[in-house]
């Protein structure tokens, strides 16, 4: 006998549906990617009282937007020696494909080695490199990296970073772009325009974090310096002209609406502009940042997207074509997996 279909059980369907629908990840931190069981694993190897799961979890919980910045150095401090980051690549990779993530590009924080670690940060990206082939192998999860410069560290630190990554790139192809991150109202995009020229030149392609925490003129910097993605948008919402100038370039954003939520960049869920966005033509694709530090993952992004923003089941495919479709991926993988996303049932 045919059992009748409850609405939990749709529901369960449609997360499964979701689940299993090719992916790709384009705006994630690697360092924002540590679980708290991976957490307890690090204190095990670092702190004398090593921390028990619950007091990890604990470290997790803040009220505002300075205390998420205490939960975050809190975690990233146990990150101290290039094994421990082997560890988080190879577990971020595992917990990325365990939500249908086919391919994930992923920024690293040279500023953070640098000035906290006071080091050089090749030993660090060997170590990721090793975690990255490790992961991929078994899991079959892709992943190129970007790397980031905090922008209210200054220009020459950028130079610093991005010229590394220029260096590094030669011995690992799967360093594929560059990035700035941090606060915007202190480290305005435009005073990265050479370094942007430079990197683009040799090789480098361009992101960039705007309209985040500033207002639109932060994106209109990104835009005139070249990126190629911007990193949330947010503010974009606000300038009728750019939301008609990136619907006629379809500039990717990568949108990060849970995140956007949890740091009061956007008040509300109801007053994330993401479907308008879609409905403006924008080239919008899904992320999650930093998602164990937001209680949230790709996938979660994916079931949000479609379960409080309306978005119709075909619409969903469309946003992981456009994730493929933006990446920095080589054109055979590429097509690889916009077939995969196509064909998907
Ligand atoms: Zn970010």
């Amino acid at each position: 006998m045919a059992r009748k279909l409850t609405k939990k059980d749709s529901e369960i369907d449609i997360v499964e549906w979701l689940r299993r629908l090719p992916k790709a990840e384009l705006h994630l931190h690697l360092e924002g990617t540590i679980k708290p069981e991976t957490l307890v694993e690090l204190s095990r190897r670092h702190d004398d009282t090593p921390l028990t799961l619950d007091e990890a979890g604990m470290l997790y919980k803040y009220e505002n937007f300075l205390g998420f910045l205490m939960s975050f150095k809190a975690v990233t401090e146990r990150l101290q020696e290039p094994a421990d980051y082997e560890l988080i690549t190879y577990n971020m990779i595992r917990e990325l494909a365990s939500q249908g993530v086919v391919h994930a590009e992923v920024y690293i924080s040279f500023g953070i080695i640098y000035y906290w670690k006071k080091t050089d940060v090749e030993p660090y990206v060997e170590a990721i490199e090793r975690g990255r082939e490790r992961g991929e192998r078994d899991f079959g999860t892709t992943v190129l990296w970007i790397i980031d410069a905090v922008r209210h560290f200054g220009v020459e630190e950028g130079a610093r970073v991005f010229r590394k990554a220029a260096e590094l790139r030669e011995r690992y192809p799967s360093i594929v772009g560059i990035g700035i991150g941090g606060d915007e109202a202190r480290g305005p995009a435009d005073q990265f325009r050479e370094l942007y020229r430079e990197a683009k030149a040799s090789g480098l392609r361009l992101t960039a974090h705007a309209g985040e925490s500033v207002g639109a003129e932060s994106i209109w910097s990104a835009i005139n310096i070249g990126a190629e993605r911007i990193g949330h948008a947010l503010a974009a919402q606000h300038d009728t002209e750019l939301i008609e100038v990136l619907a006629l370039k379809q500039i990717p954003l990568e949108i990060n609406i849970t995140s956007n939520v949890k740091t009061g960049c956007c008040k509300a869920f109801d007053e994330h502009p993401v479907k308008d966005y879609f409905e403006s033509g924008l080239m919008i694709t899904l992320n999650s940042d930093d998602p164990p530090m937001f209680g949230s993952d790709l996938l979660g992004e994916y079931v949000l997207a479609q379960q409080r923003y309306g978005f119709t089941m075909e619409q969903m495919r469309e946003l992981a074509a456009n994730a493929v479709e933006a990446s920095f991926l080589d054109p055979t993988r590429k097509l690889e997996l916009l077939r995969r996303v196509e064909r998907y049932l």
